[in-house]
């Protein structure tokens, strides 16, 4: 191996998360947000895998990033743009054919006005605000594009979207209350098929309106903290050992000797390091696995390396190139954000293009049945 770590991404296993969530959310549709390079993953094999399982609808954060999808994936999926239309991009994304999330009124003029410029009704996405502040329509527009018919009149409205703030707790009541403002504003525009629900909100306990977008549940993170992960993992990360040494006690480890040896210790190097995502807060604080047992890092993370403590691991796995597991069956991505203090989307997006990537494959399909020809 001349990478550092080997980074194994299971399509079988995002193939059979979509069916999960399919089966819950049925008769909605399931989208797949496959922004930030499908969470880290590659968006182009991840978008494939899940137009493969029947997917026709493929939500990205930037322009850029359906421009570079688009030529790809042809027709088989539309694709969403969900950061919306920044100023001057109209003429881009009609051409590319990419379908903006129209996030302000603002936008919503620019984009009907492509459409009379180009002399066809472009298609597009309406975002409103239900209560995170962030994007989408506020009430106020609401109210003053309704009161203007003639700007939608010149929009193919495929979807009204709004986005949940609290959806990885579902007791959260400010699900409830965005839930229903969604309800009510939606109600505005009959016959518009709805969105709201992101990964936490497929497993909230009430109807999921006509598409959910999902991204880390297709990952193998877990959608909701409050309770357990009924996602497969889809991703593995393999280190291989560089060098070992036996230290004695009261012996410095790492950059500033933040850690000291108590004990005759075994230190192995692995070639991993905050360059390549691996968080630099979990020096003294994570671990990594090897056959099976928790072996602790200790001293910093470098830049390029770790340094583990393997005394407790018998000799026969302890050599140069015997793997060491940061992410697998004993060391979850969840399990690695909460030692970082953070959340499994930051892990996962953060992993390194340095990894060899290999992808296992996924098996043929179950097409939607609701969307198949
Ligand atoms: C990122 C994003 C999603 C997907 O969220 P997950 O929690 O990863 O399922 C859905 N909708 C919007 C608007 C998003 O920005």
């Amino acid at each position: 191996m001349i990478a550092g770590a080997s980074l194994t991404i299971d399509l079988e296993s995002l193939a059979q998360n979509y069916r999960l969530i399919r089966a819950r959310v049925a008769p909605a549709q399931v989208g797949g947000v496959v922004k930030a390079d499908g969470y880290g993953l590659g968006a182009l094999p991840v978008a494939t895998t899940l137009i493969g399982q029947g997917c026709r609808h493929i939500f990205v954060a930037l322009l850029a990033e359906a421009m570079a999808l688009l030529p790809e994936i042809g027709d088989r999926a539309s694709v969403y743009v969900l950061n919306g239309l920044l100023p001057g991009a109209e003429a881009a994304c009609a051409r590319a054919g990419a379908i903006p999330v129209l996030n302000s009124l603002d936008q919503v003029e620019r984009w009907s006005a492509q459409g009379r410029a180009d002399g066809s009704v472009l298609p597009a996405v309406l975002q409103v605000d239900t209560g995170m502040s962030r994007m989408g329509l506020p009430g106020d527009e609401v109210d003053r594009l309704l009161a203007a018919p003639g700007l939608l009149a010149a929009i193919d409205l495929r979807f009204l979207i709004s986005h949940l703030a609290c959806a990885d707790d579902a007791d959260d009541p400010a699900n409830a209350d965005q839930a229903a403002r969604f309800q009510a504003i939606a109600d505005r525009f009959p016959g518009v098929p709805r969105a709201l629900d992101n990964s936490g909100g497929v497993f909230h306990e009430r109807g999921h309106f006509d598409l959910v977008r999902a991204g880390i549940a297709l990952y193998g993170g877990a959608p909701r903290h409050d309770a357990p992960n009924p996602m497969r993992p889809v991703v593995a990360l393999e280190a291989r050992i560089a060098q070992l040494r036996t230290v004695p006690p009261s012996t410095g480890v790492g950059y500033g000797l933040t850690f000291r040896t108590t004990r005759e210790t075994r230190i192995a190097t692995i070639p991993v390091g905050y360059a390549d995502g691996w968080p630099r807060c979990l020096g003294n604080r994570g671990a990594a696995y090897i056959a099976g047992i928790r072996v602790p890092i200790v001293g910093r993370v470098s830049m390029d390396s770790i340094t583990l403590d393997v005394t407790d691991v018998p000799e026969t796995h302890l050599h140069p190139g015997a793997p060491v597991e940061l992410i697998g069956p004993h060391q979850t991505i969840d399990q690695v954000a909460a030692d970082a203090g953070t959340i499994s989307y930051e892990i996962l997006t953060q992993l390194s293009r340095r990894y060899e990537r290999h992808y296992r494959p996924a098996l043929a399909g179950t097409p939607d049945r609701s969307t198949a020809p």
